[in-house]
């Protein structure tokens, strides 16, 4: 039988189980405890850690490159596009007013787009630069992208056009994480590692989460925040898992690069970390393969970044790979800003935020936060 001081502090009634401690996760529980400090907040997590796509991304506090914004206003229209825009914006000014630069490693190094010789995607952004600082010009109040192809040689790059936006950032995301992980458990939330979700149930009452192990876990409510892993505990969800990999270099002497990269519309990003690069994307080149939740590296998309790192990033310099991984993004399956939606009177999905969670994670935790709120 459980004493009153039990029932208080740990087993009593749980208001709200997120499922998933990465920055969505996280952010959900931050948000729903500002405005219910009395509630029972739990965490379950599968891995020792947070083991998601938040612990394995390249750390850019992205604001968005001049081919990937074009694209955005060719396929969604200028109202959705800047709206897309207007989110990492914001974002990105909250996470740091939130958690503050120092604790999650912000070097406000400004992030460039590369363009290689004779890039046809060059011919499409220099036809509509000025246009496209003007439109952003309504969010930020300023031009965002200069040209800034007299850096190249500096940087080391083996490019032939260049351009800039001060807005951009790299973060160090494991610090981020801790920071952020710290801050949930002081504002009250319980975080439970090692406790994969297998299945659930709903009824008048409540939803029972079953662990992996046998244990149950009771709440009012329920936020899944399980992003690239959605599909296993919601189907039909609509979000699919897309992997990314990534390699480390080991320290190179003598290495100029400094700041975040774009290549081939997102498809390659790079960045410097402490004296090495950090080279991430390829996905394009086999999209069906790697359409998984499966961690791993394959040899055609890691020899396709190796090629990278010798053909343009560090043409002149000899390197050797320190590390290699992979995580798991999500996307929705008809493409469009992250799902956060109610899926039944107790359960909330908040995921596919693709491959900009560090600067709208925060955003998104809010607004299932939110949900929950109005559901009680
Ligand atoms: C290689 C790579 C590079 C990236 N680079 C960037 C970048 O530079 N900038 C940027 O903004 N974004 C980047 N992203 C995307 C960004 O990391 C994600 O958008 C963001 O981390 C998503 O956060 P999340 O909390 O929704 O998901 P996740 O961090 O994936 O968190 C989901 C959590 O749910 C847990 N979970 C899943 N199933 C269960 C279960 N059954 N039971 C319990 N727990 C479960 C997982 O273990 C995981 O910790 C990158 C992603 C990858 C993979």
């Amino acid at each position: 039988m459980g004493s009153i001081w039990e029932d208080r502090s740990f087993s009593g009634e749980t208001a709200l189980v997120v499922v998933g401690a990465g920055i969505t996760g996280l952010f959900t529980a931050l948000h729903y405890l500002r405005e219910h400090a009395d509630h029972r907040v739990v965490v379950l997590e599968s891995g020792p850690h947070p083991v998601g796509a938040s612990v394995k991304n390249a750390g850019f506090a992205c604001f968005g490159s001049p081919s990937e914004l074009l694209h955005d206003l060719d396929t969604l229209g200028e109202t959705v596009a800047m709206q897309r825009v207007e989110e990492r914006w914001r974002g990105l000014l909250e996470l740091r007013q939130e958690l503050g630069d120092e604790a999650i490693g912000f070097e406000p190094v400004g992030g460039y787009e590369v363009f290689r010789k004779d890039d046809p995607l060059y011919t499409r952004v220099a036809e509509r630069f000025d246009l496209l600082n003007t439109a952003l010009r309504g969010i930020v109040g300023k031009d965002v992208f200069v040209r800034a192809d007299d850096r190249i040689p500096a940087l080391g790059l083996s490019a032939e056009h260049l351009t800039w936006n001060a807005l951009e950032g790299a973060v160090d995301s494991g610090m981020l994480m801790r920071a952020l992980l710290r801050k949930v458990q002081e504002a009250g939330s319980e975080v439970r590692f090692n406790a994969k979700v297998v299945s659930w149930e709903e009824d008048a009452h409540g939803v029972s989460l079953k662990l992996d192990g046998g244990a149950v876990c009771t709440a009012k409510q329920v936020v899944f925040a399980t992003n690239g892993f959605s599909r296993h505990l919601v189907p039909g969800c609509g979000i699919l898992p897309a992997r990314g990999q990534v390699l480390l270099t080991e320290e190179i002497p003598g290495l100029t690069l400094t700041g975040t990269f774009h290549v081939d519309e997102g498809y390659y990003y790079f960045r410097h970390y402490q004296g090495r690069v950090l080279l991430g994307g390829g996905r394009h080149l086999d999209m069906a393969g790697e359409t998984t939740d499966l961690d791993g590296t394959t040899q055609q998309i890691q020899n396709a970044l190796e090629e990278l790192l010798r053909t343009l990033i560090l043409p002149e310099k000899e390197f050797r790979i320190a590390q290699r991984w992979s995580g798991v993004m999500g996307f929705r399956e008809q493409g469009g800003p992250p799902l956060v939606e109610r899926r039944s009177s107790r359960t909330v999905l908040a995921a596919g935020l693709g491959g900009i969670g560090v600067a709208v994670g925060i955003r998104v935790g809010r607004e299932a936060a939110g949900l929950v709120a109005r559901g009680i």
